[in-house]
């Protein structure tokens, strides 16, 4: 909903608070999500995570959030999706340039950096968006991150190219010959 998704950048510095210990609780709780497998508790975890910051945030389910960098404004919320700052079309009062009444969710996501009292994270690169993650949960794939599973567990050192056989020496003129 457009008014909690404003209010929550009003709240940008207390919901990220929350956000930090939640986080930590979940990944304290890694050895649970592993005894009922990852797989089965993707499922819960994607209706709840939809639920709340579907209601916070307007979520899209993008499953790479970057709500902590991007001061608790939605970048998916952008009509350009936009993960790295505006576009050139932020009209003067703030506005979309392609929804002239909503607020440019960057301008918002400025104001919510400055209110969590620290600019660094907003300046970070975001990577381009994976689709192939959309629908999933990012606070089980941050769990998965943290503890290094999943397709986050190291790889096994890959083992040394076999050495191809030495071809066999032609032999010197004379050698082999008895004396
Ligand atoms: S960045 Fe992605 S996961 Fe985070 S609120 Fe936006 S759509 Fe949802």
């Amino acid at each position: 909903m457009y008014a909690v998704r404003l209010w929550s950048v009003r709240h940008a510095k207390g919901l990220n608070r929350f956000y930090k210990g939640f986080e930590k609780v979940l990944v304290a709780l890694h050895p649970l999500w592993n005894r009922i497998g990852y797989d089965k508790v993707e499922k819960p975890f994607q209706v709840f995570e939809q639920a709340t910051k579907g209601f916070l945030f307007d979520c899209q389910m993008c499953g790479q959030c970057a709500l902590s960098s991007t001061g608790m404004s939605c970048p998916m919320n952008c009509p350009k999706t936009l993960r790295n700052g505006p576009c050139g079309g932020v009209r003067p009062n703030g506005n979309c340039e392609v929804k002239p009444e909503m607020k440019c969710v960057w301008v918002q996501g400025w104001a919510g950096a400055e209110r969590m009292g620290d600019l660094a994270p907003i300046k970070d690169v975001q990577i381009q968006v994976d689709n192939r993650l959309k629908g999933r949960s990012s606070w089980l794939r941050v769990v998965r991150m943290t503890m290094k599973v999943g397709e986050f567990a190291p790889k096994p050192p890959k083992a040394p190219p076999a050495k191809k056989p030495e071809a066999a020496k032609p032999a010197a003129p004379g050698e082999g010959k008895a004396a």
